[in-house]
């Protein structure tokens, strides 16, 4: 059997409303109350204003590659099994960036491309553990 990927450490101040919600199968997002922006990661503050309120919004899931790898060699023993695979930044139609990978292609190399559409697909890390947000082309 595979080992687990590495997860996260409790509790976590920040982004514990983000990892609880991928457990609903939830992709999590804030924006500030005062200025607007959209934030991301996850964090108690505002980056652009300082301000403490934000809300939290739940993502459609959709988005575009901005940028890719494809990772090789892979040597902690949870990514052993995968071959090669793609890390990714994701555009997010709401507005924000998440790093990620890109699943459910053959060859990463050939089928992954800057600008490509892809939506949200989520691995699961067994019961009652998080969730991790992951994409697949749309
Ligand atoms: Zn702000």
């Amino acid at each position: 059997m595979a080992a687990a990927r590495p997860q996260p450490r409790f509790p976590e101040l920040d982004t514990q409303p983000f990892w609880d919600a991928t457990k609903r199968r939830e992709l999590m997002y804030q924006t500030c109350d005062g200025c607007h922006a959209v934030i991301f990661y996850p964090r108690r503050h505002c980056p652009e204003c300082g301000g403490r309120d934000t809300a939290w919004h739940v993502s459609r899931g959709e988005g575009t590659v901005y940028t890719f790898s494809v990772i090789m060699q892979s040597r902690h023993p949870a990514f052993a099994d995968l071959g090669a695979y793609a890390v990714a930044y994701v555009d997010l139609d709401e507005g924000f960036r998440l790093m990620s990978n890109i699943v459910g292609v053959a060859d990463p190399v050939q089928d992954v491309k800057c600008g490509m559409r892809v939506r949200l697909r989520w691995e699961d890390q067994g019961a009652d553990a998080v969730a991790l947000p992951m994409f697949e082309p749309a």
